[in-house]
């Protein structure tokens, strides 16, 4: 067997610059700082639809299983790349969590510093872990998302560091690759997509990567765009600013998007719709997609599902409809939420044969 001995001929996946690089804005020259992040899975949930009585295909696309288990890395990619190529040397970010794990990681690879303002005391353990293993200077604000990136705009305005949250265009020109897969993946559009709302980047994101698609002639629809927000923070179904939002759901825990105006125009153009769902809701979905499927997304990434039982319940979805949805982190990202909603704690036993046996009823 031959080696392979020049770039052309590794023909495994090298992360979605190179492989979308033609829909990007990277040239010959630009350092493609990469983890080999996208080509996610694509999972039919067959089991939680009938479940939740509806009668259409679902097809999960699988963010958690990105390198460092959320979408962000697809934004990051660009985003790290870019300020590579424009000799920054800091990068910054205000982060609900998995955006500073995501710098962290790609900072580390590109030998960049990087700082990451996180809300006190409202992050998920596995996210500050990560941020904090990268190496990122790691510094808790007394304060919530949106006065973290509040400050990171300011500093952002001197010149002095590259701010690479999703205000940055280069995390939603990487992030649109999402929706890229997904048709490559289904060979069409789907007809629904829905996903999470915070901070906005990622609907806009996908909406331009259908859209894309659809004018390079690749798909000949587009689906309608279905975002969901924790009903604790919900500025943008309830059009107004949430200046204390609340939710278990830290990563859409957002009162003010940066992306608003985007989002809007996402749900308007596309026909689609934005709608809150309450904890309670989330946790229904969190535990009944993983209990059904396997599958362990993070509570944010349920909110779109909570979402879907209530279209279901109202008779939204038209049967035969083709849905796709983005689980946009991993479940082990919050393993403390996970552990309080189960509902069953581990038995203790002794450790004889007997004791076990007893306990399982044989
Ligand atoms: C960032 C994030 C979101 C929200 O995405 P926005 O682009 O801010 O709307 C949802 N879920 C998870 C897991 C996230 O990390």
């Amino acid at each position: 067997m031959q080696h392979p001995s020049s770039k052309e001929q590794i023909t495994h996946w090298q992360g979605l610059i190179r492989q979308y690089a033609s829909y990007l804005p990277v040239t010959d020259t630009t350092p493609i700082i990469t983890l080999n992040e996208g080509n996610t899975l694509l999972i039919k949930l067959d089991n939680f639809v009938r479940k939740i009585g509806g009668e259409f295909d679902l097809y999960l696309k699988y963010e958690g299983l990105n390198p460092t288990a959320s979408f962000k890395d697809r934004g990051m990619t660009m985003a790290i790349s870019k300020a590579v190529e424009k000799k920054a040397e800091v990068v910054i970010c205000a982060s609900t969590g998995n955006t500073s794990a995501s710098a962290a990681a790609y900072a580390a690879r590109a030998n960049l510093k990087c700082v990451v303002l996180l809300p006190d005391g409202n992050i998920a353990m596995g996210k500050l872990a990560q941020a904090l293993m990268y190496g990122a200077q790691t510094i808790a604000v007394d304060g919530n998302f949106d006065d973290a990136l509040r400050i990171v705009r300011e500093l952002g305005a001197t010149g002095k560091v590259e701010v690479v949250n999703s205000i940055n265009p280069s995390r939603i020109e990487g992030q649109k690759t999402a929706a890229f897969e997904i048709c490559d993946q289904l060979g069409r559009a789907p007809d629904f997509h829905f996903l999470p709302v915070g901070n906005a980047g990622n609907i806009t994101a996908y909406w331009k990567g259908y859209q894309e698609y659809h004018a390079a002639g690749i798909v000949n629809a587009r689906p309608r765009m279905c975002g969901y927000q924790a009903a604790g923070a919900a500025p943008i179904v309830d059009g107004q600013i949430y200046e204390h939002p609340e939710t278990i759901a830290t990563a859409i825990r957002i009162g003010n998007p940066a992306s608003w105006q985007a989002a809007n125009h996402a749900i308007k153009s596309s026909d689609g719709w934005i709608g809150k769902v309450t904890d309670e809701e989330i946790v229904e979905a969190y535990m009944l997609v993983a209990q059904t499927e396997g599958v362990f997304v993070e509570p944010a990434s349920a909110a779109p599902l909570a979402g879907l039982i209530k279209c279901v319940k109202a008779g939204r979805i038209p049967e035969g409809s083709l849905i796709s949805a983005t689980m946009s982190g991993h479940g082990l990202k919050d393993p403390d939420r996970a552990i309080q909603c189960a509902a069953k704690k581990p038995i203790k036993s002794e450790a004889t044969l007997e004791a076990v046996s007893k306990l399982i009823g044989l």
